[in-house]
């Protein structure tokens, strides 16, 4: 959340800087996957990624149409979380050793980055309920969806990957 808010004298208000908030944490996720699928070695994590790279394209489109139709403006928060969560994938991808366990160790910052955009969308989405805006909580919900077919995906390609990083 950004230092210099406007107040939060109501739920819209509260609504718009969440996804402000969102809108920024997806614009880093769009600039941290090209280095996380270059440290990647399984095919199949490489694969995942760079579909949820495309995905995540979309998802931005999708935030930039709500915007559109709230006719707010979406730059203005800074998601510090999601910062931090990307940091800590920083870290990882930036040592050498054995290929799956280095792999193991990208799913696992992945998936956290996919439970803080869940816990997010899922907010955000109860939240147009609440006020009344359909269309938009359906754009959120398909968000929602997608995040959490990633994370799955992601807990599928664990499996192995823990198993070889365990016999490194
Ligand atoms: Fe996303
Ligand atoms: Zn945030
Ligand atoms: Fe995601």
């Amino acid at each position: 959340m950004a230092l210099f808010t406007m107040k939060l004298e109501n739920l819209e208000q509260l609504f718009l800087q969440e996804l402000r908030d969102l809108y920024d944490a997806e614009n880093q996720i769009t600039e941290a996957l090209p280095k996380m699928i270059e440290a990647a070695s399984h095919p199949e994590l490489k694969n995942a990624l760079q579909e949820h790279l495309d995905i995540t394209r979309d998802q931005i489109q999708r935030l930039d149409q709500i915007f559109t139709i709230l006719g707010e403006d979406a730059s203005g928060q800074t998601c510090k979380g999601m910062k931090g969560v990307i940091k800590e994938g920083d870290e990882i991808i930036s040592q050498d050793g054995d290929n799956a366990t280095v792999d193991a160790g990208i799913i696992s910052a992945a998936q956290r980055v996919e439970h803080y955009e869940m816990a997010g969308y899922g907010t955000v989405r109860t939240y147009a309920e609440l006020l009344g805006q359909q269309q938009i909580a359906q754009l959120l919900q398909q968000t929602l969806d997608e995040e959490k077919e990633a994370d799955e995906t992601l807990t599928e390609i664990a499996r192995s990957v823990n198993i070889e990083a365990k016999a490194a």
